[in-house]
């Protein structure tokens, strides 16, 4: 069975991520997406919210299961069986930053990191400008899944 570990901040997920997420199921048998959990960073949206936004977009995919972690992602991966981690690349940046994440897990694992080029359509959304967006007021929901509410 191959499973793959998408790690991310998830504040919120946008449409993204959705997209990684759906190629990641035709590739893999179960995608596990895994927000991580930093005490130091601050976030827009609770643990909590992050998660079920998460679980409603793919509530009909039962490839795609939504877990929070902390510390390693690499430790992560041995503790749920899985074999790859699922990244997704926008830009040049993106590409310079992931490399290195990717050379150490590799260093200190077995681990293989799996890259998707992302989407044009979605490749310019970040989780930082939706959360801009929302902060003034503007149509925030042409960028996440349908499942992302604010209250
Ligand atoms: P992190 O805090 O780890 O950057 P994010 O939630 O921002 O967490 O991103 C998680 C993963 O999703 C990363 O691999 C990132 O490159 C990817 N990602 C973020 N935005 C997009 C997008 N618009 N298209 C495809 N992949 C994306």
């Amino acid at each position: 069975m191959k499973k793959a570990i998408f790690p991310g901040s998830f504040d919120p997920i946008t449409l993204g991520h959705f997209d990684i997420i759906q190629r990641g199921i035709s590739l893999f048998d179960e995608v596990i997406v895994a927000i991580g959990v930093n005490a130091e960073k601050k976030y827009m949206f609770s643990l909590d919210e992050r998660k079920k936004f998460i679980e409603e977009a793919f509530k009909d995919e039962p490839k795609v299961r939504v877990i929070t972690y902390e510390g390693l992602t690499i430790d992560l991966c041995k503790k749920e069986k899985a074999e790859f981690i699922l990244r997704g690349l926008r830009n040049p940046a993106d590409f310079e930053f992931e490399k290195a994440i990717a050379h150490t897990n590799r260093r200190l694992s077995k681990i293989e990191t799996v890259f998707l080029l992302t989407a044009s359509k979605t490749s310019y959304i970040s989780s930082s400008i939706v959360r801009d967006v929302i902060r003034n007021g503007g149509d925030f929901t042409v960028l996440v899944p349908e499942s992302v509410k604010i209250k």
